[in-house]
């Protein structure tokens, strides 16, 4: 992919998935920024110094604005930093939505490195949408009160689970819930799950909603997703009417080809139809080529939901646009890591 198409493609990037971000940059740096309701900032260019902000009043445009960037990095981390550092600035620290507490009652192995958190809830659980995710404290014996400020320590130490399933309170148990962790390495979560032990009490300290259930359904769904993402992706596949999942397809990836018997508490999984991609998987090309010989052959339009390596999405999300007919509306990739 040359660097303009790829460049226009994280500036789209960047204003659907970090617009809040752009937004407080630009309320924060820009001199003439009187009325906050009214005006609205997107990125519009960038280089290797700055980032260009177009600025709008009421939806009509005002100009532009040039911000230098602070730190190293690419200019996804940097135009993050700049949201962070006006921010910290401001003295504004995110606030913590949602306080939860749980109590692990086990944790299992479903496939060779993912493991599943069975958590006993301290209040009341309601239903979830598939993809629902909490942000938990990887911090042991988090202490918090609900709308205290988060520090970016404390940021730097959460992560993003998402619910595989919950189970309403009965008269005798109070609700419960599972959460399904891919280990690698020594990294923070991994460690964290290795060493929690049973009867460990759990904080979450915010609340994502994918909103899967809202993408198209009139259309078939192709679902792509890392061992991250499989939480997500079952979740979803197991509300799914059966007709539904019959049309769908499944691209998964993995680092360990096993790793896809995750998948095999889901009934009629086999039938469904799954490519599964082995890493490394750097070159992204076979599973662009299996999405749009898919969607040629089976679909005559299809609905793309997934989640995977950050960069990998941008790269397939810039793919399937510029190479396929499938509108951008039809595409939602989400970055849920980042590769260091
Ligand atoms: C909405 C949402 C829902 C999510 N749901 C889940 C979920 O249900 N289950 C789950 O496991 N994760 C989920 N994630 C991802 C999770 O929040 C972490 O970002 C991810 O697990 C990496 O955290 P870490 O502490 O393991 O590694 P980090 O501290 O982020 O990274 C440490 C090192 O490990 C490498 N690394 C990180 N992740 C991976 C990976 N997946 N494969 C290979 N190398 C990696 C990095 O390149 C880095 O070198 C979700 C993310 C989002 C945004």
């Amino acid at each position: 992919m040359d660097t303009e198409t790829e460049k226009i493609g994280l500036i789209k990037h960047i204003n659907h998935e970090h617009i809040d971000a752009v937004n407080r940059i630009g309320r924060y740096f820009d001199a003439d920024n009187s009325d906050e309701k009214t005006i609205g900032y997107q990125l519009l260019d960038y280089d290797a110094q700055a980032c260009y902000l177009a600025k709008s009043i009421h939806g009509q445009k005002q100009g532009s604005l040039r911000i230098a960037f602070k730190c190293s990095g690419d200019v996804e981390a940097q135009i993050l930093y700049l949201s962070y550092a006006a921010k910290h600035q401001q003295g504004q620290f995110p606030l913590i939505r949602n306080l939860r507490r749980f109590r692990c009652l086990s944790k299992k192995l479903v496939s060779p490195h993912i493991c599943r958190l069975h958590w006993s809830a301290y209040e009341p659980l309601g239903s979830f949408p598939a993809g629902y995710a909490f942000y938990v404290s990887l911090q042991r014996h988090f202490i918090a009160k609900p709308e205290a400020a988060l520090d970016q320590k404390q940021m730097a130490v959460s992560r993003y689970y998402t619910l595989r399933r919950s189970y309403p309170a009965t008269h005798n148990q109070p609700a419960q819930m599972q959460m399904d962790i891919y280990i690698h390495g020594d990294s923070y979560g991994s460690q964290w799950v290795k060493a929690l032990q049973e009867g460990e009490v759990m904080s979450t300290i915010g609340e994502y909603d994918e909103q899967l259930n809202i993408i198209n359904v009139d259309y078939p769904y192709v679902l792509v997703g890392d061992e991250t993402a499989y939480p997500a992706i079952a979740a979803f596949m197991e509300r799914l009417p059966d007709h539904q999942r019959r049309q769908a397809l499944l691209l998964l990836f993995a680092h360990d080809a096993s790793e896809i018997s995750y998948f095999d508490d889901i009934d009629g999984f086999k039938d469904i139809r799954q490519l599964l991609m082995v890493y490394p998987a750097s070159d992204l090309q076979p599973a662009q080529q299996a999405i749009w010989q898919h969607v040629k052959n089976h679909m005559a339009k299809a609905t793309i939901w997934g989640a995977l390596e950050i960069k990998r999405s941008q790269v397939l999300n810039q793919w399937l646009s510029r190479h396929t007919d499938i509108a951008p509306h039809q595409i939602r990739l989400k970055g849920y890591w980042r590769q260091k």
